[in-house]
This record gives structure tokens, sequence and C-alpha cells, in this order.
């Protein structure tokens, strides 16, 4: 009988090449991250307002036009700590990736957490953009390295519990 557990795992490369077009909404995000600012979309109906943008409200079904900067600062809802290395990032592990509700938006933005020890992010931390110099801005998410630690008070659990 063959030993089975001989072989435990495999690498497989894999690559994928791809061109992103975006859309208007998508557009007017990626400028504003060229500029220093962070653009979100308002629905008309329910007043959500989304960041990034999508053009549309998932929830109403209708186009939302009506742009609202909203600020590099914001909560931390929820968390992960990530333990599996990764050939594109260039992190110690453990490090923590959070769903950050910033400050005048409606859904929460990814977004990776630095200067914080990986086991003292929590939820309802408050964090803030560190960006990159303005020299380097460009269209691109990558104009934001991380978010750290405010120092601000923690934000009680009802008041961003509905943002989940
Ligand atoms: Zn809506």
């Amino acid at each position: 009988m063959a030993d089975e557990s001989a072989i435990q795992s495999i690498v497989t490369p894999v690559r994928m090449e791809y061109t992103f077009t975006p859309g208007a909404a998508s557009q007017r995000f990626l400028l504003g991250l060229a500029a220093g600012k962070l653009m979100g979309q308002r629905c008309p109906e329910c007043r959500k307002v989304y960041v990034p943008p999508r053009g549309a409200c998932p929830r109403c079904g209708v186009a939302t036009r009506d742009e609202v900067e909203v600020a590099d600062r914001g909560t931390v809802t929820t968390f992960c700590i990530v333990r599996v290395p990764s050939e594109n990032i260039d992190l110690e592990l453990p490090y923590t990736a959070a769903q950050i509700l910033l400050d005048g938006a409606d859904i929460p933005f990814f977004a990776l957490i630095q200067e914080c020890p990986w086991d003292q992010v929590r939820m309802g931390m408050r964090v803030e953009a560190v960006w990159r110099p303005e020299a380097e801005w460009g269209p691109t998410f990558e104009n934001i390295r991380h978010f750290r630690p405010t120092g601000e008070p923690d934000v009680p659990f009802e008041r961003f519990q509905q943002h989940l």
C-alpha cells in the first residue's frame, strides 16, 4: 500500500493578466485618489454614501450621481488577522486587515492596519490613512500606504453596528 501521507502539498504557479477599465463612478473615485481625496457617491433615495462608488445603490437599484468627499479617517468595524504569507505583500506576519467605516460613508472600506501591534486592533478603533508622499500619487489605492490608530476613544458598537 502506497504511503499517502508522503505528498502533502504541491506548488502550482498561476498567473492572470487583465486590463481593468473603470466605469464613470470608479474613474471619479480614482481621479479623487490622485488628488488626495476619497470620493463617494450618495444614493438619492436612501441617502447612503458608498465608497468606493459603483454608480448605483445596490439597495435601491437607482443611479448614484451626487459626489461626496469623505474623510480619510474612520472606525474599524471588523478585521482579520493574516498569518499566511503572500508573494506580493511584503509585510511582517501576522498583520491585520480591516473593514474601516470612513467618516461620512455608509459602507466600510478594506485596508491594512499598521503602526499598531496586530493583537491590539479592535472593533470600534479609530484609524486614519497614512498617505504616500504627494509626488507619488496616482489614480490608485496605493496612494494610501495603510491606516494607523488615531488615539481617539473607541466608538461604541451601537454606533457602527448597522454598517457591518
Ligand atoms: Zn439607496
